[in-house]
């Protein structure tokens, strides 16, 4: 049913658009074809939220950007970049996240009624460029980037071209699929190539607005009953590696206009949480083959996938680190990793880690530990100030599940303001062990975030941090790495997960399951698809 709020998707682009316009208007002839640039908005919500972890996210997590303000998250909307001249942009409202638990409904309407809000204002639309995640959890609402994407719909109506860029950890739920016309992922992770692939996105759009093409004549889409953690997962190694390898070429064929993988997002319970292939296109037998070989390539290499980094418990890892002489050492303590979800601030690993004799003393290994939110404890570090001793708790204030507040007793050794995440942090040195607490929670992934706390990760023997895979700059840093397997909302042993909604039978946790059906579907184009909702 079509909503009364929708606009009509009266197309401004050309007179002569033939995609667009009916048929009929095809011919009509206009003697000076003047083009008028499309009018394309600009939108998306972008967080992965952990369904098994206690903590909630809030509207001030977002960040939101409004209006003009949206260009500064993309290089390649700069005032005077190409893409810019060739559409009439209209940026509604991009907010982006830290992962974490799920977003509170409260947040999401919020969030999503300011973005319906602005689209009401400045259509009509000829396109839309949507940047989601497509791992956001909502509390008490399935599928939220398939909900978002229909309410979008009632407001700008069906003619207008979605183009949908996301993250490969992203779910993509087959309302999404239908209703989007357009629609591609990372082929890389870590991410290195996430602006290439939104900015790829926009260029899609324009030429199918510019060509006069519009939208895609086939969507094939292929759920694949595996779920991974990301850990298992990196393109930097096989069997993702050539998995991924394959997908750009896939998408330059002729007669296809993109493809992609997405690894689906593990730690949230519900059933569009599974891997998918999707490829949009206009050659019907190039995108449901297309998207089949693929699939057929993931399905059949999901017992390969492996973790990017020897694993271990904590003491195992500990053992290997003080053991060993590569320095630095670096320990992903992957359980309660902020940028996958975690609530970033349980004291499991930290509390065991103060609690081994080599580090009682200055003179023992040197570590540093990255990190535990301490609001209080950073009070008292900024009262006594740089040099003064510190005592106190941090930690476990959102996720106690297995451990409680870590006490901290030690020496201040650096206070730093105005992170946007952290906003304060501090270090301080307990024994040979230099701890950052922050006033709030804050991924550590660049060699800055720790030399302008004053420490040197290259000189320091062991760098633990809450993390999964080691993003690049650390990657590069490190002598040696392992990646220990660690408690708390974003447990890297799936099989510890207590899943009760997602789609059974599902590897690996039903390991003797049947091949799965993996023929292409071809989706609802997105006019279909909203004339259902
Ligand atoms: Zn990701």
């Amino acid at each position: 049913m079509l909503s009364c709020a929708m606009i009509a998707g009266t197309s401004l682009l050309f007179n002569n658009a033939t995609a667009i316009n009916t048929p009929g208007e095809k011919s009509n002839f206009n003697p000076a074809p003047q083009k008028a640039l499309p009018r394309i908005a600009i939108a998306g919500l972008a967080i992965e939220s952990s369904t098994f972890s206690p903590a909630l996210t809030h509207e001030e997590a977002f960040h939101a950007k409004y209006g003009a303000s949206v260009y500064s998250s993309y290089p390649f909307f700069a005032d005077d970049s190409p893409i810019r001249k060739r559409a009439v942009w209209l940026p509604s409202l991009i907010g982006k996240s830290l992962p974490g638990g799920a977003v509170t409904r409260e947040a999401y309407e919020s969030l999503v009624n300011k973005t319906l809000d602005s689209l009401k204002k400045n259509g009509p639309y000829d396109g839309l460029f949507l940047d989601i995640h497509g791992a956001m959890s909502v509390a008490g609402l399935d599928d939220p980037e398939g909900d978002f994407i229909v309410r979008i719909r009632k407001v700008i109506g069906t003619k207008t071209i979605i183009s949908t860029s996301m993250d490969l950890h992203g779910n993509v739920s087959l309302r999404l699929a239908e209703n989007t016309d357009l629609i591609t992922c990372y082929r890389m992770a870590p991410h290195e190539d996430a602006m290439e692939t939104k900015q790829r996105e926009v260029k899609k759009l324009l030429q199918r607005l510019e060509s006069g093409k519009g939208k895609p004549a086939y969507k094939a889409w292929i759920p694949i009953p595996v779920l991974l953690p990301g850990e298992k997962t990196s393109t930097r190694i096989e069997p993702a590696k050539s998995i991924y390898e394959a997908v750009a070429p896939a998408a330059a064929q002729q007669g296809i206009i993109d493809a992609a993988i997405w690894v689906g997002y593990a730690w949230a319970d519900e059933p569009r949480n599974h891997a998918v292939v999707m490829v949009t296109g206009d050659d019907k037998e190039k995108v449901t083959g297309t998207a089949e070989r693929l699939a057929q390539s993931f399905w059949n290499a999901r017992s390969g996938f492996s973790f990017v980094a020897p694993t271990g418990t904590l003491e195992e890892c500990l053992n290997k680190a003080i053991a060993s002489t590569k320095h630095p050492f670096f320990i992903s303590d992957s359980g309660d990793n902020p940028t996958a979800g975690g609530a970033g601030d349980v004291t499991w690993t930290l509390k065991e880690i103060l609690a081994r004799s080599e580090f009682k003393s200055a003179s023992g290994p040197s570590l540093i530990y990255a990190s535990v939110p301490g609001p209080g404890l950073v009070q008292k570090a900024i009262a006594v100030g740089i040099g003064g001793r510190v005592e106190g708790n941090a930690g476990a204030e959102v996720d106690a599940r297995y451990a409680g507040p870590v006490e901290i007793s030690g020496t201040v050794k650096a206070i730093e303001y105005g992170g946007r995440d952290a906003e304060v942090e501090v270090v301080v040195q307990v024994g040979s062990v230099y701890v950052i607490v922050t006033k709030k929670r804050k991924p550590y992934h660049y060699e800055k975030d720790f030399t302008r706390l004053t420490l040197n990760p290259r000189k320091t023997d062991i760098v633990v941090v809450k993390i999964g895979y080691l993003v690049p700059e650390l990657y590069d840093m490190r002598a040696d790495w392992l990646l220990a397997i660690t408690p708390g909302g974003v447990d890297q042993n799936l099989e510890r997960l207590p899943y009760k909604r997602i789609q059974r039978p599902m590897f690996p946790l039903d390991k003797t399951m049947a091949d799965p059906d993996l023929s292409a579907r071809l989706v609802a184009a997105s006019d279909k698809a909203f004339q259902r909702n």
